[in-house]
C-alpha cells in the first residue's frame, strides 16, 4: 500500500496509481493528520475520504495511535487514551480507542485499524507487557465502539453495493509485544479471541535490529489465523517484502517509496541508486534496464540527476513513480510465483539480483 499520509500520496496523480502501470488496489491514510488537518467533521462534510480526495478505490487507515506515540515528551499514556497537544496548533487533543474509532467512521475508509500501543524495538519485558495488555484493553473498546458504529451506518461512503462488498468497514486488530516472543503469542491470542477481519503486526520497525523484526515475523505469522489477511505495519525495503512474504505476510505499507523519491533515492532491482552521485551525470541509461516503467522508457540517469540537482519538482515527480512501479511490480510478481509455486526460486534470485550492486 503507497502512503497517503493527508490525502495525497505525494507527487502522484491519482490517475497514475490507478493506471495499468501502478495499479494500485489500496493506498493509506493516516487518521493523526486528517483528524489535525482539515479535521475529521470537514472530510464527513465533503463526503468521506473517497470522495474528498476523488479516490473510489480502497483505503486503510491507521489509527493515529503510532503518530501519537512518537511524539515523545508530548503525549501522555493512561488507561483511557492519550493527552497531547496538536502538531498544528498546539491546541489540547485527547486521542481514545472511541475517537479513533469515530474519527476512522467520518473517514470512511474500507479498513479500519484498531488503537493501540506500541513499545519501543528495544522494551524490557515488563514495559512490553503493559503496552501489550493495554493493546489488547483498547482492542476490546475499539471492537465495541467501531460495532455501534456501524450499526449506526458508518460506512466507506460508497453506498451502493459493489465488487462484493457492502459498504461496511472492516476492522483490523494489531499484535504488539515488541522482541518479546511470548507476549507476541498471547497478544495474539488475546486479539484473535476478540475477533477482526484481518490481523497486524505493529511496533516493528522501530529500532529494533532487522534480524529481531525478521524472527518475530516468522514466528507470529504463521500462527495469525489463516483465513484472514496478515499485515505487517511500517514495512520496509523491497528485501524486507519478499522475506516478510515467505515468512507468512499478506499486505504491507511502507512511505519508502515516495519519501526516499523526493530525496533522490531510486529503488531498482539491483539495488538503491542515489541520482545525487555524480557518475550518473552523463548517464544515459535509464534507472532500471529491467524496469518498465514510463520513467525508464523515457528518460536517463542523467537527466533525471539534472533536474534533481537544479531543485526541478520532476525529479521528484518521476523519481516517486519509478519507486511505487518497482514496489508495485514487486508485489505483483510475487502474487504471480506464489500462485505458480515457484516462490522460493523468485525470493533467492531477487536477493541475489538486488545486493549485486548498480551497474
Ligand atoms: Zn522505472
Amino acid at each position: 500500500m503507497p502512503v497517503g499520509t493527508v490525502g495525497t500520496v505525494k507527487g502522484t496523480r491519482f490517475e497514475a496509481l490507478e493506471s495499468e502501470e501502478l495499479d494500485a488496489r489500496i493506498i493509506l491514510g493516516n487518521t493523526y493528520h486528517l483528524w489535525l488537518r482539515p479535521g475529521a467533521e470537514t472530510v464527513a462534510a465533503c463526503g468521506g475520504l473517497h470522495k474528498f480526495m476523488g479516490w473510489d478505490r480502497a483505503i486503510l487507515t491507521d489509527s493515529g495511535g503510532f503518530q501519537v506515540w512518537s511524539l515523545g515528551d508530548l503525549r501522555k499514556i493512561n488507561e483511557e487514551g492519550t493527552e497531547f497537544r496538536s502538531h498544528v496548533d498546539g491546541s489540547p487533543r485527547f486521542l481514545s480507542p472511541e475517537v479513533s474509532m469515530q474519527v476512522q467512521a467520518a473517514l470512511g475508509s474500507e479498513i479500519v485499524m484498531v488503537l493501540d500501543k506500541c513499545a519501543p524495538g528495544d522494551a524490557e519485558h515488563d514495559v512490553a507487557r503493559e503496552s501489550m495488555l493495554l493493546t489488547a484493553r483498547w482492542a476490546a473498546r475499539s471492537r465495541a465502539r467501531f460495532d455501534a458504529l456501524q450499526k449506526e451506518g458508518a460506512d466507506t461512503g460508497r453506498l451502493e453495493e459493489r465488487d462484493g462488498l457492502s459498504g461496511a468497514q472492516a476492522l483490523f486488530g494489531i499484535v504488539q509485544g515488541a522482541s518479546h516472543l511470548n507476549l507476541r503469542r498471547e497478544s495474539l491470542a488475546r486479539t484473535a479471541e476478540i475477533g477482526f477481519d484481518g490481523y497486524a503486526i505493529g511496533g516493528l520497525s522501530v529500532g529494533e535490529e532487522k534480524s529481531v523484526m525478521y524472527e518475530v515475523v516468522e514466528r507470529i505469522a504463521p500462527v495469525m489465523p489463516k483465513e484472514k489477511p496478515r499485515y505487517l505495519m511500517g514495512v520496509g525495503t523491497p528485501e524486507d517484502l519478499i522475506e516478510c512474504v515467505g515468512r507468512g505476510v499478506d499486505m504491507f505499507d511502507c512511505v519508502l517509496p515516495t519519501r526516499n523519491g523526493r530525496t533522490g533515492q531510486a529503488f531498482t532491482s539491483r539495488g538503491k541508486l542515489n541520482i545525487k552521485n555524480a557518475r550518473y551525470a552523463r548517464d544515459t541509461r535509464p534507472l532500471d534496464a529491467d524496469c518498465a516503467c514510463s520513467v525508464c522508457r523515457r528518460h536517463s540517469r542523467a537527466y533525471l540527476r539534472h533536474l534533481y540537482a537544479t531543485g526541478e519538482m520532476l525529479a521528484s515527480i518521476l523519481l516517486t513513480h519509478h519507486n511505487l512501479a518497482f514496489f508495485l511490480d514487486t508485489m505483483r510478481r510475487v502474487r504471480q510465483a506464489i500462485r505458480s509455486g515457484d516462490f522460493t526460486r523468485f525470493r533467492q534470485e531477487f536477493i541475489e539480483r538486488i545486493n549485486s550492486g548498480i551497474e
